[in-house]
């Protein structure tokens, strides 16, 4: 065994935490001064493995981990900041700071896409508040003790479930009513469990949410998806926590009963697979039987450099990983500090693409997860004279719609799907023709919703 498979004890650090860290003392005023304040809006939970291992504290603090888990002055706008820090370390009234936070955390979109009226799905009548079903084939499972993670990356959309905006929580019991819905649901193959992070539970907790799964009568159910940034933050889960060879064995066992499982890794940055504990982990995955794919969002000031990208998917590929995604960042929460243009991001896919092997050009992107599906960015080009972006879906609420190219007008400032016009002077894109009057039914009925039957929430924008 060599050193760093020792068993080490996982130690997370919080804005209550934090200053026991050792490296504390040394970051300079003005940055603790905005941990200090920008957590009070936005999570902040990091841990020992992460700080030791993955951040050069030689170069804060544009260092992209410090950055992916550290909050900085910049996610707030600059009055906004200086408002709340006044709260914070002069005035100290703490009824004060939680209307202000209140109030920012509200701007910020706490729910992007429609996520929480539009794909939560009903058994017998009921919405079943831990799910979401929005691609056919796809059902997202979110555990109740899943929602929380290693450490938090300081762009997730995930946000509002971290910092107990309660009424926005999704939460799942337990795993009956999700075998209960898929039951009736013999269309769906995959169940994707996520979070939060479910690795955070030990595996007993897990397989009581994984081995239900397997029972015969859920044959239709073919791949069992994780999504994890275990992978990065905390990769002993899968090599020396003291149940590690247990969530091996459960691992085989959902090969063994005939199912694909899916791990979906979470890798930002090619500083997250340097480690060889990193390493170790990749290869304990996939020696389980398992698969796993590697997917994340493109961050301004975390991975903008087209050679990290290909760093990551080459070395990926090299341990047995599958390139899978690389997604636009949401508008959600301090998207103005993360986001990238689209033209800039479709850039920076080209660049890193071009140079590595077909084994990694399994990945896609850049790729938003918006409304109406996941929709790829796929060229910029010339056509009749117009400059326009070449598009696709790769998913979508409706099948048809997948893999049906459409362009729209060029705009080097969009950042996201509705910033963009029809090229050609077209007056909608095909999509809105068919789902604009089904969307409006949907927000102007509101609870028509949750009586509208067992119907999945994917079948609402489609049945014109
Ligand atoms: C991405 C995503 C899925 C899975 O899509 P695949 O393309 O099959 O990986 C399922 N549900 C939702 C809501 C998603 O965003
Ligand atoms: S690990 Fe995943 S769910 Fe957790 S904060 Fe990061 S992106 Fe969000």
């Amino acid at each position: 065994m060599s050193n760093d498979e020792l068993p080490v004890k996982f130690k997370p650090y919080t804005r209550q935490t934090i200053s026991q860290a050792p490296q504390w003392q040394q970051l300079p005023p003005k940055l603790r001064e905005a941990v200090q304040v920008v957590s009070r809006v936005l999570p902040f939970r990091t841990n020992q493995y992460v700080m030791n291992e993955l951040i050069d504290w030689t170069d804060i603090p544009n260092d992209p981990i410090y950055r992916l888990t550290f909050p900085h002055e910049d996610m707030l706008p600059p009055s906004e900041y200086a408002q709340l820090r006044n709260l914070v370390l002069e005035e100290k009234d703490e009824a004060a700071i939680e209307k202000m936070v209140r109030a920012i955390r509200m701007r910020m979109n706490p729910h992007p896409a429609g996520q929480m009226t539009h794909n939560v799905p009903f058994l017998d009548g009921q919405p079943v508040s831990g799910l979401q079903h929005k691609y056919k084939e796809t059902v997202l499972f979110f555990p109740s003790s899943g929602q929380t993670c290693h450490a938090y990356c300081t762009f997730c959309f995930r946000w509002p479930q971290f910092v107990g905006m309660d009424d926005l929580k999704f939460d799942a019991r337990e795993s009956n009513e999700l075998v209960a819905y898929l039951k009736q649901h013999p269309e769906v193959t995959d169940v994707l469990i996520t979070g939060g992070d479910p690795l955070i539970m030990n595996t007993r907790s897990l397989a009581g949410y994984i081995e239900p799964l397997l029972a015969p009568d859920l044959s239709h159910i073919q791949n069992i998806r994780i999504g994890t940034k275990s992978v990065s933050y905390w990769p002993q889960r899968f090599v020396t926590d003291k149940d590690s060879d247990d969530l091996m064995r459960l691992f085989e066992k959902v090969v063994a009963a005939g199912k694909n499982l899916a791990i979906m890794g979470h890798y930002n940055h090619p500083a997250e697979l340097r480690p060889a504990i990193a390493q170790r982990a990749v290869k304990r995955i996939v020696s389980s039987g398992a698969t796993l794919r590697m997917q994340a969002p493109l961050i301004r000031h975390i991975n903008e450099d087209p050679k990290g990208w290909a760093e990551l998917w080459t070395t990926g590929v090299r341990l047995g990983a599958i390139p899978y995604y690389m997604f636009v960042e949401r508008d959600t929460g301090p998207s103005h500090y993360f986001q990238l243009p689209l033209a800039k991001a479709y850039e920076i896919f080209q660049a890193a693409y071009q140079t590595v092997s077909g084994l990694a050009r399994t990945v896609r992107g850049p790729s938003m997860s918006a409304f109406p599906g996941k929709v790829v960015i796929d060229g910029i080009v010339d056509i009749r004279g117009e400059k326009v972006f070449a598009l696709q879906f790769l998913q979508a609420r409706n099948p048809n719609w997948v893999r049906r190219p459409f362009y729209a007008k060029f705009d080097p400032a969009a950042t996201w799907l509705h910033d963009l016009k029809p090229a050609f002077g077209e007056r909608k894109f095909f999509f809105e023709e068919e789902s604009m009057t089904n969307i409006s039914v949907v927000r102007h009925a509101g609870h028509a919703l949750s009586s509208a039957s067992t119907e999945p929430a994917y079948a609402i924008a489609s049945n014109a």
